[in-house]
């Protein structure tokens, strides 16, 4: 096994991660929806919502907080609103069933506003949003984190939310919807890990430390003692991830999160998704006109210094799954190793895990 960081080819880490996510219970399905989503965020060049995330996945369902083949249970299904429960179930495969639900719906009736709680973590939000696109559908997605609190509010000394990200998928252009996917936090956490293990400063402006003052030093926002992450965009991120708690959390039919931590591992979102039909709303026709018409006036825009292009939300993510459909998905050698370990707490192999990944 090399120490060097490896690159893998997107189809044999899928299959390793499907081997790896048998091991835990889950069903062929659920499997190939797991590793389909987890690789799927790497090739979108998100690692902080990909493989990396199995770890923590396998910690969380050896603890009882995560639970294999769940299906949502229906707490309200009316037409134009439906109120899900995702049974601590993967939110790879809950997630992907609430979608489709919510979809049936707003194809029914225009539009549906999805609540979906207690599932665990449902990983890019993007995802979600390119599945409603498929169906060429509008959504808007509001997600809350049930878990340590790492995010600062606006003027305050400590963590009180998590990473809470907002969402918008938009199915126009069709060759390249845009699809605005952000974390309200400055920097994802994952970032700061990666600035940690380098020995690398932050950009200021990103980190408290443990007494609120800002620094530049990754530790606090990776190893206890815990400062926090700053919110993006000061009091306006702030209260983006403000409402993306109460909507995304309580809306849904969940919770915020405002107690201590116990140190448990799982992991557990809300959403609340509003999915429009622009053909129903018979606007569909304007907005891909004037989707095309405005993406391309935005994209006449002379690029600013040390810009190589102009870039619409949306954009980065493709450019970086064709390059790594290519190229393969680069993994540091540590996330590795994690993921092996991993799979021997499972009971598997690891020799296995790492030839499927390194098969052709
Ligand atoms: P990011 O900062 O890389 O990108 C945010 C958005 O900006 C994206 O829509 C991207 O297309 C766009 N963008 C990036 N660079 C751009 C440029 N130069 N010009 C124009 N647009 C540009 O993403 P992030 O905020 O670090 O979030 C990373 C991922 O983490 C997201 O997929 C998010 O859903 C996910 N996330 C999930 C959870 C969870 O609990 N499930 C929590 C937090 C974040």
């Amino acid at each position: 096994m090399s120490l060097a960081d490896p690159v893998f080819q997107s189809p044999a880490l899928t299959r390793a991660i499907e081997t790896l996510v048998a091991a835990g219970g889950s069903s062929p399905h659920e499997c190939t929806l797991v590793a389909r989503n987890l690789v799927g965020a790497n090739l979108a060049g998100h690692d902080s919502h990909g493989i990396g995330m199995i770890p923590r996945y396998v910690d969380s369902l050896l603890e009882g907080g995560l639970r294999v083949d769940r299906d949502p249970l229906v707490r309200l299904d009316c037409g134009a609103m439906l109120v899900l429960d995702g049974d601590s179930g993967y939110g790879q495969s809950v997630g992907q069933k609430a979608m489709q639900m919510a979809i049936e719906r707003a194809r029914m009736n225009g539009s549906c506003i999805l609540g979906l709680h207690n599932t665990h973590h449902i990983g890019r939000i993007g995802h979600w949003a390119e599945q409603a696109i498929a169906a060429g559908m509008v959504s808007i997605h509001f997600v809350n984190v049930m878990t340590r609190p790492i995010v600062a509010p606006w003027g305050g000394r400590d963590a009180r939310f998590g990473t809470n990200p907002f969402c918008v998928g938009i199915p126009f252009p069709a060759d390249a919807p845009v699809i605005l996917d952000m974390a309200t936090s400055g920097v994802a956490q994952g970032k700061a890990r990666v600035a940690y293990n380098k020995g690398n400063a932050m950009d200021p402006g990103l980190i408290i430390d443990t007494d609120g003052n800002p620094t530049t030093d990754p530790r606090y926002a990776v190893v206890p003692p815990y400062g926090a992450l700053m919110p993006v965009g000061e009091h306006k991120g702030s209260g983006i991830a403000l409402v993306c708690e109460l909507l995304g959390g309580a809306l849904s039919g969940g919770g915020t999160w405002h107690r201590p931590h116990t140190g448990e591992k799982k992991v557990h979102n809300g959403m609340l998704a509003i999915l429009i039909d622009p053909e129903a709303m018979g606007t569909a026709d304007l907005l891909r006109e004037e989707a095309m018409s405005f993406i391309e006036w935005v994209r006449q825009s002379p690029p600013a210094a040390g810009v190589d292009h102009l870039r619409i939300a949306g954009d980065p993510e493709r450019e970086t799954r064709k390059r790594r459909l290519i190229e393969g998905i680069p993994v540091d050698a540590t996330t590795w190793g994690d993921i092996l370990n991993a799979a021997a707490k499972l009971k598997l192999d690891p020799a296995l895990i790492d030839r499927t990944a390194r098969s052709i």
